[in-house]
């Protein structure tokens, strides 16, 4: 129900709870944050409310200066630890809110080549095309892109690679999501004010935009696939 990232020069795991903190008035029965450190992808996720998040970030810290963050309001498969997010199929880990209507269709072409699924989310499907892609020869980008391209339904997206510290893909369809422009930071959040202690330079994607992120460089590109120039705005933020 809401999506967080961070491209950063500090470490991820508590900016993404922060972020995903206020995030909570939308509401949510589980939340989890996914980073890249070294190279190497792993997450954490809790049912339950954020300080279950938190806790379990004590015990089993997170490192790493690259992440994704979400906060899940259940659509598809029961509020369990399993089928919160991020969802990761081999190097690629993601994070959704919305819903992919076809994920059924999708998750039978994938499963006759053999591919088997772990949850009962529409999402899991976006990650394990994506690596399905990956494990064919495309790069992380065109990947994410195809992935993209094959969706139905309303949905925000962020994607991180393992192997990849200074990447993001941001992109939209039917739900908000905004990049939030730090100093040699990039951000991204469902709602502007997620972002608020970190930055107020803000780019709101539009309908259909497909977003490539590093800590120093947004592209954006339109539903049409045309590059689109969006407007950067330094916005008010109350709190
Ligand atoms: N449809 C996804 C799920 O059930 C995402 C729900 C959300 O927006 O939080 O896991």
């Amino acid at each position: 129900c809401g999506i967080v990232g961070v491209l950063g020069n500090h470490e991820a795991a508590p900016i993404l709870v922060e972020a995903l903190k206020r995030l909570e008035y939308r509401g949510y029965d589980s939340a989890g944050i996914a980073t890249v450190n070294s190279g190497t992808l792993d997450r954490r996720r809790a049912v339950g409310k954020l300080v279950n998040l938190s806790d379990l970030l004590v015990h089993e810290p997170l490192p790493g200066k690259s992440g994704i963050g979400h906060t899940r309001w259940a659509t598809h498969g029961a509020p369990t630890i399993g089928n919160a997010h991020p969802h990761r199929a081999g190097g690629v880990a993601v994070v959704h809110n919305g819903i992919i209507e076809n994920f059924k269709d999708l998750r039978g072409a994938l499963n006759e080549k053999g591919i088997t699924f772990q949850t009962d989310t529409d999402t899991e499907t976006v990650a394990l095309l994506c690596e399905a892609l990956i494990a064919d020869g495309r790069a992380p980008i065109e990947a994410a892109r195809e992935t993209v391209g094959r969706l139905e339904g309303a949905f925000a997206l962020a994607f991180l690679f393992e192997g990849e510290e200074d990447l993001m893909i941001a992109t939209r369809k039917g739900s908000p999501l905004a990049i939030g422009h730090g100093d040699g930071e990039m951000f991204v959040g469902s709602d502007a004010i997620a972002l608020a202690p970190f930055t107020d330079q803000i780019t709101y994607l539009e309908e259909g935009d497909f977003a490539v992120l590093t800590r120093n460089s947004v592209e954006i590109w339109d539903q049409r696939g045309a590059i689109a120039n969006r407007e950067k705005r330094q916005i008010q933020l109350v709190n």
